[in-house]
């Protein structure tokens, strides 16, 4: 393992060797014929976790979330998304440029949900003016905090009533799982459609997973194709996400404890302010008191420490790759680098 401790994301994560020695043993076949053994097991068991009929393994999260946009929506039709969903803001524009479906956002609150108010005002009437309202779709974790599963319920109903499809960009819905001592399942059935990534805290080197029910999956897996997504043996890369669903999602509560941590450390520098977090996945938000943060960068660098501090407030991602001792010595970095800075 690297001496490394990088905290700029969970994505950074190297595959392990049981997952590479998983990838090598993979049984596989051309998958635009279906017949593709470790991918159709990947499938069948994303759906089964997220309480979907089906499932369909993409490339990206991105492609999870266009496919999702493609395929609820017809050109000229619109969704509804936080100002700071991923899919809205981070996403280059897809369902914008490629889907001719138009975004409509809905501020966020800073705990992720949106005014369910705000989102039935949004809605628009049947008016040849106007766009028409499909798709409803929300985060889960927004940077790193939950969103209360009654919130879902709520939001739930109000895109039945207002016959919308529902989708959750779920990039780290198993965070939110474990965090909440529930079922993925319980939260993923509550939604049309369900995107989770199996490259970020599930360790695994590519990939998410897009699922719904089997008429939404096939219609999404020829939009896939369209996009240039059909690909051929690729068990090889499917077997490093089953072996991530297999074992790596009960863990994610160590990189929780691990943030929980690396919060209290930081803390209880003067320094530092720890943003609260009513319930903290993998991620801790710090804000300086003194802007230092381009000698910070490269003082933790000299350690080993990888940040990204160009943003305010600075994020920091726990994830398998990160220890408890690795947690200890960068709080004591920190400690080091106010001293000395003061
Ligand atoms: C990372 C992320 C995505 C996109 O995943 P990629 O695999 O990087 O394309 C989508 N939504 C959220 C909330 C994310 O954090």
């Amino acid at each position: 393992m690297s001496t490394i401790i990088d905290f700029r994301s969970d994505t950074v994560t190297r595959p392990s060797s049981g997952m590479r020695q998983a990838m090598a043993d993979a049984p596989v076949g051309d998958d635009v014929y279906g017949d593709d053994p470790t991918v159709n097991r990947l499938e069948a068991k994303a759906a089964e976790l997220l309480g979907q009929e089906s499932g369909l393994f993409v490339t990206s999260g991105t492609q999870g979330n266009l496919l999702a946009i493609l395929t609820h929506c017809q050109r000229g039709e619109e969704y509804i998304a936080g100002t700071k969903a991923h899919a809205y803001l981070e996403e280059g524009g897809g369902g914008a440029v490629l889907a001719s479906v138009q975004p409509q956002p809905i501020e966020n609150r800073p705990d992720g949900t949106l005014d369910l108010e705000a989102v039935r005002t949004a809605i628009k009437p049947d008016d040849f003016h106007l766009a028409i309202t499909r798709l409803f779709c929300l985060e889960n974790t927004f940077f790193g905090t939950p969103l209360p599963i009654d919130y879902l319920s709520e939001a739930k109903a109000l895109a039945t009533e207002h016959n919308l499809q529902f989708h959750l960009d779920g990039a780290r819905i198993f965070n939110a799982a474990v965090s909440g001592g529930i079922a993925p399942d319980a939260i993923g059935r509550l939604f049309d459609s369900v995107s989770a990534c199996l490259s970020k805290g599930l360790g695994a080197p590519i990939g998410s997973v897009l699922t719904g029910s089997q008429d939404f999956i096939q219609r999404a897996r020829r939009w896939r194709k369209m996009l240039g997504g059909g690909t051929r043996q690729v068990g090889i890369l499917a077997a490093a996400g089953l072996y991530a669903l297999e074992h790596n999602v009960e863990r994610l509560a160590e990189d929780h404890e691990h943030a929980a941590r690396l919060a209290e450390g930081l803390g209880k520098i003067e320094e530092i302010e720890v943003h609260p977090a009513h319930q903290r996945t993998n991620m801790v938000f710090v804000s300086l008191s003194k802007s230092k943060e381009e000698c910070l960068a490269s003082f933790m660098r000299d350690r080993g420490i990888l940040l990204t501090v160009e943003e305010n407030p600075i994020r920091l991602v726990t994830h398998l790759d990160i220890g408890r001792k690795d947690i200890d010595e960068t709080v004591d970095a920190f400690k080091e680098y106010f001293r000395r800075a003061a």
